[in-house]
């Protein structure tokens, strides 16, 4: 390693992309690594039918001052948008009182467009990490040598990718990720409440969340994601589409849809989202690997993986002057 290599970030999800952004502001040479083919992690979007679906976050909520200055930004140029601060409610299968909350986000191109945005200008190559290592000279990932190296990614992931003699950084990587299925499905015109934008399904063995993906879009598309429990992706999780046919029945059941729709897609999230919390925004190791993601906070979500990258950043940027 030496000071001429570059830090690379692997996984371009928010959180990767939030921390290069912030060392890259500050004149840190940063390469970004992702394997997808394109950047967003789990603020995904599918082109379905010829128009964009939200398959894995729902919405952002914004409480911090940093984050919100990002959302103004994306909110005056369009590409975010206020949805709505009530869903309704699902309570063992009847709707209860509507629950309100705090004020959630959409995007009119979809999710993943944002972490797009804030990437822009950035060093991003497509590339599958497969080991991160401490070689003779330094760190290496794969056979790259690095000056520092993040992970920004689910546990499990990340822990896949570290060497084995890199005992300290593995032994932060203790937070279990759930999986959920994520089932869309259209028609060809709306068969439910013109005001519906979402719903919690609570007590329910199929379905934990259902999202009016047309309304928090603003273009009115007659999509639903329905996302299914824990329990239900985990038993369906080698053959995700034999969970089609009864996550579709529920859906249409909960939403009192008689009519077929005209197509479904299921996206299978083996790691959605951490199980446990941390007091803890990012972990960074003397031997200059970084850890950050939507685990490292107490209260897991888009905002939360936005500022463990940033915060990380920031650590890095102070450990790279020593
Ligand atoms: C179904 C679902 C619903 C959700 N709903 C909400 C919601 O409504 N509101 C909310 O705030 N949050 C929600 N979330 C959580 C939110 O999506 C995450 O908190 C946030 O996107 C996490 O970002 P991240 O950058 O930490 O991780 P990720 O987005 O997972 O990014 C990790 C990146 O690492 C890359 N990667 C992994 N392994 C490798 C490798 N070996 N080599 C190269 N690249 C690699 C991946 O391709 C990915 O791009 C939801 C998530 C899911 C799945």
């Amino acid at each position: 390693m030496t000071a001429a290599d570059p830090v690379i970030v692997i996984g371009g999800g928010i959180a990767g992309i939030s921390c290069a952004r912030v060392l890259a502001e500050a004149g840190v040479d940063v390469q970004v690594l992702d394997r997808g083919r394109r950047l967003g992690g789990r603020m995904a979007v599918k082109n379905i039918d010829a128009r964009a679906v939200d398959t894995g976050a729902s919405y952002f909520t914004v409480s911090d001052e940093r984050f919100q200055a990002v959302v103004d930004d994306w909110a005056a140029r369009g590409l975010a948008r206020p949805w709505t601060d009530t869903f309704d409610v699902f309570e063992d299968g009847a709707r209860a009182e509507p629950k309100q909350g705090s004020l959630r986000w959409g995007a009119p191109g979809g999710l993943r467009g944002l972490v797009e945005d804030l990437a822009d200008g950035l060093a991003v190559e497509r590339h599958t990490v497969t080991s991160v290592s401490r070689g003779s000279g330094g760190l290496l990932v794969d056979d790259r040598p690095a000056q520092a190296v993040v992970l920004a990614m689910p546990d499990p992931q990340a822990d896949r990718l570290l060497s084995p003699d890199l005992s300290a950084e593995v032994a932060q990587l203790a937070d279990p990720f759930e999986p959920v299925l994520a089932l869309s499905a259209g028609w060809a015109s709306r068969q439910w409440d013109e005001a519906f934008d979402g719903a919690f399904v609570n007590g329910d063995d199929q379905l934990a969340w259902i999202a009016d993906d047309g309304r928090r879009r603003g273009d009115d598309a007659s999509v639903l994601v329905a996302h299914s429990t824990p329990a239900l992706a985990a038993e369906h999780l080698e053959s995700p589409e034999s969970a089609t046919q009864p996550m579709l029945r529920r859906l249409m059941s909960l939403m009192g849809i008689a009519e077929q729709p005209e197509w479904t897609d299921q996206h299978r999230w083996s790691f959605a989202r951490p199980t446990g919390a941390r007091d803890v925004d990012h972990h960074l190791s003397d031997a200059g690997i970084g850890l950050c993601g939507d685990a490292w906070s107490d209260r897991p979500r888009v905002e939360a993986a936005y500022l463990s990258g940033a915060a990380l950043a920031s650590a890095l940027v102070g450990q790279l002057q020593r």
